[in-house]
């Protein structure tokens, strides 16, 4: 197991599904597996990804993206 980067708090990595055609450049370059392609669409399995960002540069599309979460309510409510 590659210890590249922590997983970022509040952050879920993205993929855009209008975007992506599947043509799998992202898929060979994540070193923890986590892109897989189906059809023509890629998908993540959000648990195995790290955030560690290498495979979204390679998107010519730009369908990849990490996305903040706001609304995590383990921070609970502001009175
Ligand atoms: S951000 Fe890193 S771990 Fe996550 S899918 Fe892309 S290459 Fe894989
Ligand atoms: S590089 Fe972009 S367009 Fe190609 S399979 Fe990955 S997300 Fe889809």
């Amino acid at each position: 197991m590659p210890s590249i980067m922590a997983r970022q708090i509040d952050t879920v990595f993205v993929v855009d599904e209008d975007r992506c055609f599947g043509c799998a450049a992202c898929v060979g370059l994540c070193p923890v597996d986590a892109l897989s392609l189906e059809g023509l669409l890629v998908f993540v399995d959000e648990s195995s990804c790290t955030h560690c960002e290498h495979c979204i540069p390679a998107c010519p599309v730009h369908a990849l993206s990490l996305s903040v979460e706001k609304t995590n309510p383990v921070h609970g409510v502001l009175a």
